[in-house]
């Protein structure tokens, strides 16, 4: 391995997300639960966003899987809802920074 091989950042290796998914996905603190409290409806007005947001995270704070589970919507982009406690907001501004 070279320097600048050894250097390069690398959150996860994504060969292995994908196997991974279906070893913490059973044991989500959101599995039975409806995906609104997740995911923002059409139009959603700014207050209404943030009070669901909160109440997202709320969730996945005590949820045992919530590393995996945010560094796979991070790793695979997902571009929508509440993953691992990071809204679509505080993912765009982590990978920003990345
Ligand atoms: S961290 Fe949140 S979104 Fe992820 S599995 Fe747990 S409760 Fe669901």
């Amino acid at each position: 391995m070279s320097a600048a091989q050894a250097a390069a950042p690398t959150l996860v290796d994504p060969a292995t997300i994908s196997e991974s998914f279906g070893s913490w996905q059973p044991r989500a603190a959101c599995r039975a639960m409806g995906c609104e409290v997740f995911f923002a409806p059409e139009n959603e007005p700014a207050s209404a966003r943030s009070r669901r947001e909160r109440a997202a995270k709320l969730i996945c704070a005590g949820c045992p899987v919530r590393q995996p589970c945010a560094v796979h919507a991070l790793v695979n982009r997902e571009a929508h809802g509440v993953w691992g406690g990071l809204s679509e907001d505080d993912r765009e501004r982590l990978i920003t920074h990345l």
